[in-house]
């Protein structure tokens, strides 16, 4: 017999229940529409165990890789621990490890948490700051190649959170954070689809952390790295990203500049604009864009227009909290 854990409640299944069955059984109350598997109004996640695959169909892969299954269909073979989409994980502590300036407003964030976070390069995780505040940060590090978590966080003019970060934090300080969270990160499964991602300012957090990570696992096709920028000073990681396209002849990086000053080496326009010309049929290819959430919008529009299947569209809008 196996059992599910729903928050406290702890439910034996009867031969072929489902888990939206016995949670109904139980009278608790989770969303459901037409428990066929189709509206998937029931969808969860198991942050315990694996759902079997009958109950991940039709989900798109990045949903499946976070263990995401549809309670309809989901007739375990082992016990589950689930819990409702929307409810985020339990915050957790961090340390800092380390801070380093990547450029005059962007500074990498090194953490260790006491256990290890299981996460995809791409996802994010919320930072909790003393005076009670809660943002979101991408993780731009790589499980076995970096130690522990890296954010790329930059400073916003009057920006609480990313004012303290700046002037505040560092080594051997604690905070708490909550994740991973979110399906912006590469899935193996289609080694040679072309993959093309697009970011602002430090939207290439993620990007590079993708980036890096689909390389990682033996990705052959092509990635086309675009990052974008008013000034110069915004394209940090230049270098490095110019190291790694010379390790890996698939992959290529264009910085771009909006502003008017621009040096050799760099594309001229708005960086949704300079992949457009260069790409401008898209059907087939993957695609990733973060960011200014303006920007992700209408890159995410060209990139619908240009033939991208939209479950083949990845987005991290960098929304700015009014609170
Ligand atoms: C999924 C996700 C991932 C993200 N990843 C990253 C990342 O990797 N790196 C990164 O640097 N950022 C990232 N962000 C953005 C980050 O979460 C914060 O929004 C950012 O750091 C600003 O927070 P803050 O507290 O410093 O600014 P806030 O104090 O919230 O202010 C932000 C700016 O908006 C202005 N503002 C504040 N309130 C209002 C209002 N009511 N109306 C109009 N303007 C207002 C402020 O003057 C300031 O300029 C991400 C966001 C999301 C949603």
């Amino acid at each position: 017999m196996v059992a599910i854990r729903f928050g406290t409640h702890e439910i034996d299944l009867t031969d072929g229940e489902t888990v939206l069955d016995a949670l109904l059984r139980e009278g608790i109350a989770v969303p459901y529409s037409c428990r066929s598997g189709f509206c998937q109004t029931c969808l969860m996640c198991a942050s315990q165990g694996k759902p079997p695959r009958e109950a991940m169909q039709g989900l798109r892969d990045t949903w499946k890789a976070s263990n995401y299954f549809l309670a309809c269909r989901c007739k375990p073979v082992m016990d589950l621990e689930v819990r409702l989409t929307g409810d985020l994980p339990a915050p957790v502590r961090a340390r800092v490890q380390s801070v380093q300036p990547l450029s005059q407003d962007i500074l990498e964030i090194g953490l260790a948490t006491d256990e290890r976070l299981h996460y995809h390069p791409g996802q994010f995780i919320n930072v909790e700051s003393p005076g009670g505040l809660t943002r979101s940060y991408s993780l731009a590090s790589v499980p076995g190649e970096d130690d522990g978590l890296l954010l790329q966080v930059r400073r916003l003019p009057g920006g609480r959170v990313s004012g303290w970060i700046h002037e505040t934090l560092k080594p051997g300080d604690t905070l708490h954070i909550q994740g991973p969270l979110g399906d912006c990160f590469y899935c193996e499964g289609q080694p040679v689809q072309p993959l093309l991602l697009i970011g602002t300012g430090s939207g290439l957090a993620p990007l590079s952390g993708i980036a890096r990570d689909a390389l990682r696992q033996g990705h052959k096709g092509p990635i086309h790295l675009f990052h974008g920028s008013r000034s110069r000073d915004g394209l940090y990681l230049q270098d490095c990203l110019k190291r790694l396209a010379a390790r890996h002849p698939q992959f290529q990086y264009t910085p771009c500049l909006s502003g008017q000053d621009i040096p050799p080496g760099c594309a001229r326009g708005r960086v949704h604009e300079v992949a457009q010309a260069r790409f401008p049929c898209l059907s087939g290819w993957r695609v990733f864009l973060c960011g200014h959430p303006d920007m992700v919008q209408q890159a995410r529009m060209m990139a619908f227009m240009a033939g991208a299947a939209i479950n083949d569209i990845y987005l991290d809008p960098f929304n700015v909290a009014l609170t």
